[in-house]
């Protein structure tokens, strides 16, 4: 299986200013099959970019009706059915998406439906997909039917929280996750409405206890305060491999051990000097590596204007 993260940047802003990439991630191979999640502003062609090719799709699941999360599903669906010529995959997503919901969504078109299987993922839903079942789990970040979800297959179990703030049943929802992929928007304990912190990250994977956590979906504020640091001071606390996703990272997961997943190399120049910087965070001589580790640091923030 590998996970590949097509845009971490999330929220209005770094959506509109392209701080960061916002297409979402692919995970390909979970039990054979490949799914595009939440596919916001450039999945399509962040895909291409990175190596992952759209018609090669078997699902897409859009979690809410926010244009971070949703804006190249229809091109998407599109690739997926090769043109609307032939029947193929499925479209997983919250009521909102398909239906709407007040002065939300809905997000595909009647058109754009008709050739997949559409499947209404309600929090405390299960449904069982291509030798898989897939849960909804409950956020609260607005519309009540905006959905997170957990995957599992063979005792292997994906959770991704979508965007919510911690409440206080969020870690049942995501229990027993091997992997857990959140939203994380803002650094430290600066809260935002409908969000996670870095802080409340950290409490959601001290009772998760996840063999691998991953936080993308950063806003500007966490842009600026660096998510590799957050990520580290994470790590250090809780003890559980904790990796800030970077545009462009590809993992090839370990499914024995996720913590032990290894970053594919990538071509792409942008992807390779954060995976540098980020390996570093997670070498065994951490402490040696620190000023090489912190020039890294400081060398991509500046080529991405974050400072
Ligand atoms: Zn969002
Ligand atoms: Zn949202």
């Amino acid at each position: 299986m590998r996970i590949t993260f097509l845009g971490t940047g999330g929220g209005r802003f770094a959506t509109i200013s392209q701080k960061r990439m916002t297409g979402g991630f692919r995970i390909d191979d979970f039990n054979g099959k490949n799914y595009h999640i939440d596919p916001g502003p450039g999945a399509l062609v962040r895909s291409y970019q990175f190596g992952v090719d759209p018609k090669r799709l078997d699902g897409i699941f859009v979690s809410h009706a926010h244009t971070d999360h949703y804006t190249d599903t229809e091109v998407l669906i599109e690739a997926m059915t090769r043109g609307m010529t032939k029947e193929n995959g499925v479209i997983m997503g919250s009521r909102s998406v398909f239906e709407g919901f007040k002065e939300w969504g809905p997000c595909v078109s009647k058109y754009h439906k008709t050739n997949s299987e559409n499947l209404i993922l309600g929090p405390n839903k299960s449904k069982t997909l291509d030798n898989m079942t897939i849960k909804g789990t409950k956020t609260v970040h607005g519309d009540p039917t905006y959905v997170g979800f957990q995957m599992e297959h063979d005792d292997f179990r994906l959770s991704y929280t979508a965007d919510t703030s911690y409440f206080d049943k969020l870690p049942n929802y995501h229990k027993n996750a091997n992997i857990l992929i959140a939203s994380v928007i803002r650094p430290g304990s600066k809260s935002i409405k409908g969000h996670m912190s870095s802080d409340r990250f950290l409490q959601l994977i001290e009772e998760v206890k996840p063999d691998l956590a991953i936080m993308t979906h950063f806003g500007l504020k966490m842009l600026n305060a660096n998510p590799i640091l957050e990520a580290k001071n994470i790590l250090s606390k809780t003890g559980i491999k904790t990796i800030a996703a970077f545009d462009g990272m590809s993992l090839d997961i370990n499914l024995v051990n996720p913590a032990k997943s290894k970053f594919i190399s990538l071509k792409d120049n942008v992807a390779r000097s954060f995976k540098t910087s980020q390996q570093s965070t997670f070498g065994s001589i951490i402490n040696k590596k620190e000023n090489n580790y912190n020039n890294k640091v400081v060398s991509y923030t500046r080529d991405f204007g974050e400072k």
